[in-house]
């Protein structure tokens, strides 16, 4: 399978001003088309430095696409640095200026004199015309190795990935390959925990299993590559089948779905309308559930340090006359001192209630994190 780097150029990329986006464009797009992508490269705008970044990329890989440098000013370096990167100069395109100048008149507006540097590529490139933009782009194919230089404007870039790109990526080397990703979601079970579940599978080589955590969730992602599709979903569907048999309830969604979403659709399908309480959270788990599910909410400031919850739950229920066929959801986030923040979760369904507790570090802690375990807690009551 043929391996691909990216090269994004650009010292803003570098000086954190723009975020790389077409990169992560990029990276999708080969996935689906069925190319390895092993290693990305971000580079600021000098021409040496992108030549000798092209060159060892080369050497490791077959296909290099570059993105941004395109542009007209004497400080765009992408032409220079693939013509340097090839040992060749560059030269100026008749056709190319053409076009340029055809593109300024369309759009009723006066070429500059700097527009001519769009016009030189590198003597051994093959220009791609850029109707969408002014900055044509390139490529050379050379020793069974592949170049493609790119806009970095996004726009133009996906629309010549989309109009030439996929095509030529194809032409030179074919790959009937097929990439499926799925993604499973969990939640609160800690990595090593989830190492015991799924360790072993982390090291088949296909389909692979990748895990990312992130304020409580974990995801595995699956990836299976074959000949055909077919292949590739079987391949897919038997892994995805193993790991949901090990981690059952665990698993809450797929691909793009939210623990919140998840949950709001199962209490609209169950017909369930919950009492909220909340303290400290500022509302926020009234606001993640839908308002059809909501039977009463109330919401209070945060609780002091000496605030129990536990007595306070209590109290509530002995005080109030809460319908028993609706959950009651009690929720509070309280400092416990100048570093620690403690949230607090009470659930009573008409099966049974329980307690969930937990301290953040007040630096990192956000209130998504107690609703996320509010939300859980629901999910796995339902369940
Ligand atoms: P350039 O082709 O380098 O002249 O880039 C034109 C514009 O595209 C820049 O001003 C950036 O705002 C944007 N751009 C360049 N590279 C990227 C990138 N990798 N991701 C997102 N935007 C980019
Ligand atoms: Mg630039």
């Amino acid at each position: 399978m043929p391996n691909v780097e990216i090269i994004a150029i650009g010292s803003e990329l570098l000086l954190g001003e723009t975020q790389d986006t077409n990169t992560f464009y990029l990276l999708r797009k080969l996935r689906d088309l069925g190319f390895d992508v092993f290693r990305t490269t971000l580079i600021g705008d000098n021409p040496k430095r992108i030549a000798s970044t092209i060159q060892e990329s080369l050497e490791r890989s077959d296909i290099v696409i570059t993105t941004g440098g395109l542009g007209p000013t004497v400080d765009d370096p992408t032409r220079d640095a693939v013509a340097m990167a090839f040992g060749c100069k560059t030269e100026f395109k008749e056709e190319l200026w053409m076009d340029i100048r055809n593109y300024f008149d369309k759009m009723g507006r006066s070429v500059s004199e700097n527009n001519i540097r769009q016009a030189y590529i590198p003597e051994l490139a093959i220009a791609i015309p850029n109707p969408v933009g002014t900055a044509p782009a390139f490529y050379v194919y050379k020793d069974s190795k592949l170049v493609l230089s790119l806009p970095g404007v996004p726009a133009e870039m996906r629309y010549l990935i989309e109009h030439s790109g996929t095509d030529l990526l194809l032409k030179y080397f074919p790959t009937q390959d097929s990439i499926l990703v799925k993604t499973l979601h969990t939640f609160g079970l800690g990595e090593s925990v989830m190492d015991e579940f799924v360790g072993d599978l982390e090291k088949s080589s296909n389909p692979t299993l990748g895990l990312s955590a992130k304020q409580g969730i974990i995801d595995l992602r699956i990836t299976a590559k074959g000949k055909t599709k077919a292949e590739a979903e079987r391949l897919l569907n038997d892994f995805e089948t193993e790991v949901r048999n090990r981690l059952g309830d665990n698993i809450f969604g797929v691909d793009d779905e939210t623990l919140p979403e998840v949950v709001n659709r199962m209490i609209t399908r169950n017909y369930v309308k919950l009492n909220v309480i909340e303290y400290g959270t500022g509302g926020a788990i009234t606001k993640a559930l839908s308002p059809s599910s909501i039977q009463t909410s109330s919401v209070q400031e945060m609780p002091d340090m000496s605030f129990s919850f536990r007595d306070h739950v209590q109290n509530i229920k002995s005080k109030m006359e809460i319908d028993s066929d609706s959950p009651l959801l009690i929720c509070a986030i309280f400092p416990i001192s100048d570093s620690f923040i403690r949230s607090e979760i009470y659930l009573r369904t008409n099966r049974k209630e329980e307690y969930a507790e937990r301290n953040y570090n007040s630096l990192t802690f956000s209130v998504d994190q107690t609703v996320l375990s509010a939300f859980e807690m629901i999910r796995k009551a339902i369940i």
